[in-house]
């Protein structure tokens, strides 16, 4: 083992965790920034400091800042992560932009009313405004129209409802009362039997 070893240290073979210069693999600090490159596990072992499980016991060190920091340097995983988030964000964009341009297009079209649409965005636009106003104002004639009717439906409602709240109030009235007559007529018998 030692044998192999002594022929292997002219190799550089892994990087500093801190300063990424080349080592040898059996390097116990870096001769550039000073840092230890090796820990001694739990099971006695030395390992590396960027290890996140120990190779010989399992044990975990992957909540270690060392291997922490070695992980956060890594920039693959962010700009994969960051490429993910962009994607979902395109996609998220075009389907709201989808949605617009079907809104956009209906009130267009009413607006127009059988005529051609127009090409350009902004004429869609116009056109949309203008269905829209035309949309509204029908809404509010339709409610102009039915005035009396829309108005004897809230009639209706508020008289249902109070309806409604005047029963609810007097079951519980009567609830209390029929209590407070029965100790009433109690009392009352006691006082006629005087
Ligand atoms: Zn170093
Ligand atoms: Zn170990």
């Amino acid at each position: 083992m030692q044998m192999q070893d002594q022929s292997q240290t002219s190799e550089p073979t892994k990087e500093c965790y801190r300063c990424g210069r080349q080592l040898p693999a059996d390097a116990k600090t870096c001769p550039v920034c000073g840092r230890r490159q090796y820990r001694i596990c739990y099971c006695g072992n030395r390992i590396p400091v960027n290890t996140a499980e120990c190779p010989h016991c399992g044990a975990d060190w992957s909540d270690s800042t060392r291997v922490k920091r070695k992980k956060s340097r890594s920039s693959r995983l962010n700009s994969a992560a960051l490429l993910r988030s962009a994607g979902i964000g395109a996609v998220i964009a075009l389907v709201i932009a989808g949605l617009f341009n079907i809104f956009i297009t209906y009130f267009a079209t009413i607006g127009v009313q059988g005529e051609a649409l127009p090409d350009d965005f902004f004429g869609l636009l116009d056109m949309a405004s203008v269905g829209l106003r035309r949309v509204a104002a029908a809404w509010w004639q339709a409610a102009l129209t039915r005035r009396g009717s829309i108005l004897a439906f809230a009639i209706c409602l508020a008289v249902g409802a109070g309806i409604g709240a005047v029963a609810s109030l007097a079951k519980v009235a009567t609830r209390k009362l029929g209590r407070r007559s029965k100790r009433g007529s109690s009392r009352r018998r006691s006082s006629r039997s005087k």
